[in-house]
């Protein structure tokens, strides 16, 4: 499971949020769908693998979860959405950055908003509407990046993000491409996204420089990749470090994919807006904006066909 519902602050929270909480309350998470106690888990830093919850015992049989990897696994191959307008999965319409709340997520003390935490069980029969309707307005980044990725043959469906372009998936969120022979200016920020490179990132008290593997090619050989710079001097180094920690493992994760062969991809997703006097510099100004994810960067398969008529 990728996201759980705090029971201190009634917010849900990304797995890969529990890198920068500190503390973590193993018993302060449940299932955004059923309510269902879950745990977090892999977030230590010794730990190898991406944070996630676990669901022990499993979600009650009418929960959402349960379905969520047949559904997936069918959204790689054909959209889901319907004539009506319907849609089984979880795409939010519309992204707003969260408003800062102190004590951190899941911090015990943190106001109770939603039960007393202690006592929530999951409900023995599903609510009469069926599951809990998930917020359309999402204030997840890795949200949107994760619905982008799942859902390919989706992203026409809408996206409003903050007074970023374009009004669907596919409008607002670009991949980052070069001309063969140069990289591309691009004139406006954006919601990019590119596999990331293998590179361990420059680390300065000023910045982190992390490497994308998107590159000029000059007569086959690879010239100047672009590269993302995370200006950092007012963030705690809790917050370095989360951020350090999730690109060394898709870093790792990218490696692995390329040896097994796969056809996932590790990605960097930022906004960003390149630098004036340097076509292979994205700026990235908000710490909220940017985040890696390993999936299927596969294009929808409409477009796919297109291709090889
Ligand atoms: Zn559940």
């Amino acid at each position: 499971m990728f996201r759980a519902t705090s029971i201190h602050t009634g917010q849900d929270v990304d797995a890969e949020d529990l890198w920068s909480m500190e503390p973590v309350d193993p018993d302060g998470f449940v299932c955004p769908d059923c309510g269902s106690k879950v745990y977090p888990t892999s977030y230590r830093p010794e730990n190898l693998r991406r944070a996630h919850f676990a669901a022990k015992p499993k979600c009650p049989p009418w929960c959402p979860s349960n379905g969520e990897a047949e559904l997936l696994k069918r959204a790689r191959a054909e959209s889901l959405s319907a004539q009506d307008g319907s849609f089984p999965g979880y795409m939010p319409a519309g992204f707003r950055l969260p408003a800062e709340t102190a004590p951190a997520d899941g911090a015990p003390g943190a106001s109770t908003t939603e039960g007393e935490g202690k006592g929530r069980r999951a409900p023995a029969t599903p609510p009469e509407q069926g599951a809990r309707q998930r917020a359309r307005i999402t204030t997840s980044f890795r949200d949107i990046c994760r619905a982008y990725l799942n859902f390919p043959n989706d992203r026409h469906r809408d996206l409003h993000f903050l007074d970023l372009y374009g009004t669907t998936y596919d409008e607002v969120i670009w991949r980052l491409r070069t001309r063969q022979e140069q990289l591309i200016r691009y004139p406006i920020p954006h919601l990019f996204h590119g596999p990331i490179g293998w590179r361990a990132p420059e680390v300065t008290d000023e910045y982190a420089l992390i490497e994308m593997d998107v590159k000029e090619w000059h007569d086959g050989k690879p010239g100047r990749p672009y590269q993302v710079k995370v200006p950092w001097s007012d963030w705690s180094q809790r917050q370095r470090n989360a951020l350090l920690r999730e690109v060394e493992t898709a870093s790792n994760e990218a490696k692995e994919l390329k040896k097994a062969g796969s056809k996932d991809r590790s990605l960097l997703f930022f906004v960003g807006q390149q630098d004036k006097s340097d076509d292979a510099t994205f700026v990235v100004t908000e710490r909220k904006l940017i985040c890696c994810l390993t999936g299927f960067d596969g294009r929808p398969v409409a477009s796919r066909t297109r291709r090889k008529a």
